[in-house]
C-alpha cells in the first residue's frame, strides 16, 4: 500500500480529541449512528458518561421494527439474553386477545425482550468493532462554539477522572437522551405541543418470565382524588427470559391528573391485582421501580441546525402511539450518519450545509405524518369516556384489533401492502408533517 504524501495530515497525526464526529451518549441512537459513520470509514468519537454493562430504565421490549435494524448491524439473536416472541397479547374490557405480529415482507415476523443491563453494551461494543472510539465516564459539560461561525465545533467534557477535557470535530450529534443537556444548552428546547408520556418499572422473579408474546394491558385505573379515573396509558408484563419479568406502565400527558399521579403506587396497586401465581410481590420483585420520561412525536426540533444533529430521545423520537423509542433511535441513528457521509463527499462548505439539512426533511418524511396521527391519537385516548368504549367493544373485534396492532406498533408495507397497509400509509401520508 502507498503512503500518503508527508503534507498531508493522516488519522495517525491527528491528536485523539479530534474526530470526523463526535456523538455524545451510547444508548442505542449514538451507538447506531457510530456505527454506521465508522462502517463508511470516518473517524468517530462516541462520548458515553456511564460505564457498560449498566442499568437504564426500559420495557425491554423490542418490535420486528427494532430487530429490523438490529439485524442490519449483523447483530444475531442465538445467545440466551434474547428472548424471542411472537406477538402481542392485549388484556381489557374482559377480553384477552393474542396478535401475532403482521405477516410482512418489510419486517421480521418476531420481537425480542433484551434487559438494557447489557443490550446498549452490544450495540456500543458493535460500534467499536466498526471502527469507532468509544470513551466511556467522559460526561460532556457543554459545547465549544466557533464564535465567527456560531456553530458548534466539539464539546467539553469531564474524563474519567474528572479532569476537563476538550473534543473537537466538525459535526457533533447530541444522542444524549430525554433531558439533551447538549441541545439545551445549543438553545434547542422541548415543545410545550407535543405529547410526552411518564413510564415506570421493575423486575420480578415470575414464573412468567419466558412468555413468548409482548403483554399489554389497556385499563389502568387512578383513583387520585377519590374518583376512579381510567388512564390513557398501558401497563406491560414482558417476560426477561433470565427467571425475571420487566413490569411496568406508561401514560400520557393528555389528562389532567396527568401530574397528580402517583405512578409507583399505581404500578403497586395494578400489579396486586394480578393472580398470586405470577408471584407480582413484593418478595419477588428485583430491584427498585424507576422511571422516566417518554419523550414523543418530535417534541424537540430542529433536528438540525449549527452543526448539530439530535438522535433518537434527544429530538423526542419515541412513537406516541406505542411508547416504543428504541426502534427509532436506531433508524434516525442510520439517516443521520446516511445524511453525514453525503454531507462530507461535497466540496465547499455551503453544499455540505446543504446536505445537513437534509436530516429534519427526511425525517419529516418518514415519520411526520405518522407522529401527526399519533398526536390525535394521545388527544382522543386522553377522553376517559372514548378509552372506556374502546376498551368494551373494539377489543372484541378481531380485525379492528389486526389493524389497531398495525396502525399502533406502525408495521405495514411501505409499498403493495393489504388494505389496511394502504389505509394507514393513506393516513399518514395525508396528515400534515410533525
Ligand atoms: C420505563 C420506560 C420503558 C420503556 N420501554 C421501552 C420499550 O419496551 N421499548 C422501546 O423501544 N422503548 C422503550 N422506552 C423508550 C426507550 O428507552 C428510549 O426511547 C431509548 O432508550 C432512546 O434511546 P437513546 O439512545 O435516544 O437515548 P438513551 O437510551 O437515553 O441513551 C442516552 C445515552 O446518553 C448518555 N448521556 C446522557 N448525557 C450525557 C452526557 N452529558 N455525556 C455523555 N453521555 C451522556 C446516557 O448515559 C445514555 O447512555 C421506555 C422508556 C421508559 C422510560
Amino acid at each position: 500500500m502507498s503512503e500518503p504524501p508527508a503534507s498531508q495530515p493522516t488519522l495517525r497525526d491527528r491528536p485523539e480529541s479530534e474526530a470526523d464526529a463526535i456523538i455524545v451518549g451510547a444508548g442505542p441512537a449514538g451507538a447506531t449512528t457510530a456505527y454506521y459513520l465508522a462502517r463508511s470509514g470516518l473517524d468517530v468519537l462516541l462520548l458515553e458518561k456511564t460505564a457498560f454493562p449498566r442499568e437504564k430504565v426500559c420495557g425491554d421490549g423490542l418490535t420486528p421494527r427494532a430487530v429490523k435494524q438490529l439485524t442490519a448491524m449483523g447483530i444475531t439473536f442465538e445467545d440466551k439474553g434474547w428472548v424471542r416472541n411472537h406477538g402481542l397479547r392485549i388484556i381489557g374490557g374482559g377480553v384477552r386477545l393474542e396478535l401475532p405480529w403482521p405477516d410482512l415482507a418489510e419486517y421480521p415476523g418476531f420481537g425480542l425482550v433484551r434487559t438494557r443491563q447489557d443490550f446498549d453494551q452490544i450495540l456500543a461494543e458493535n460500534a467499536v468493532a466498526a471502527g469507532a472510539r468509544l470513551r466511556e465516564r467522559t460526561n460532556v459539560t457543554g459545547p465549544v462554539i466557533d464564535e465567527r461561525s456560531n456553530r458548534i465545533v466539539g464539546v467539553t467534557a469531564k474524563d474519567p477522572d474528572g479532569a476537563p477535557v476538550t473534543f473537537r470535530a466538525p459535526l457533533v450529534i447530541a444522542a444524549d437522551g430525554n433531558s439533551s443537556r447538549l441541545s439545551v444548552a445549543m438553545g434547542v428546547r422541548k415543545r410545550d405541543d407535543r405529547p410526552m408520556g411518564v413510564a415506570v418499572r421493575t423486575y420480578f422473579t415470575s414464573p412468567r418470565h419466558d412468555d413468548d408474546f409482548l403483554e399489554s394491558w389497556l385499563e389502568l385505573w387512578d383513583s387520585t382524588g377519590g374518583k376512579d379515573v381510567l388512564l390513557p396509558g398501558y401497563g406491560w408484563v414482558f417476560g426477561v427470559g433470565d427467571g425475571t419479568s420487566n413490569v411496568g406502565l406508561g401514560i400520557l400527558n393528555s389528562t389532567a391528573s396527568f401530574q397528580d399521579v402517583d405512578y409507583r403506587k399505581l404500578l403497586r396497586r395494578w400489579t396486586a391485582s394480578m393472580p398470586e401465581e405470577w408471584g407480582f410481590t413484593e418478595e419477588n420483585q428485583r430491584g427498585a421501580i424507576r422511571g422516566a420520561a417518554l419523550p414523543m412525536g418530535f417534541n424537540r426540533t430542529p433536528h438540525y441546525a449549527r452543526g448539530l444533529m439530535l438522535v433518537g430521545d434527544a429530538g423526542g423520537m419515541v412513537n406516541p402511539f406505542n411508547g416504543e423509542g428504541i426502534a427509532y433511535a436506531m433508524e434516525a441513528g442510520r439517516i443521520a450518519a446516511d445524511v453525514v457521509v453525503q454531507a462530507r463527499g461535497r466540496s465547499t462548505a455551503q453544499s455540505r450545509e446543504r446536505a445537513l439539512l437534509r436530516y429534519p426533511d427526511i425525517l419529516a418524511d418518514t415519520y411526520g405524518g405518522y407522529y401527526t396521527l399519533g398526536r390525535y391519537f394521545v388527544q382522543v385516548i386522553g377522553r376517559p369516556e372514548f378509552m372506556r368504549y374502546a376498551t368494551r367493544y373494539g377489543l372484541r373485534r378481531r380485525t379492528l384489533m389486526r389493524f389497531t396492532l398495525k396502525m399502533l406498533a406502525n408495521l405495514t408495507e411501505p409499498t403493495r401492502g393489504d388494505a389496511m397497509d394502504r389505509v394507514i400509509n393513506g393516513l399518514s401520508k395525508m396528515a400534515p408533517a410533525a
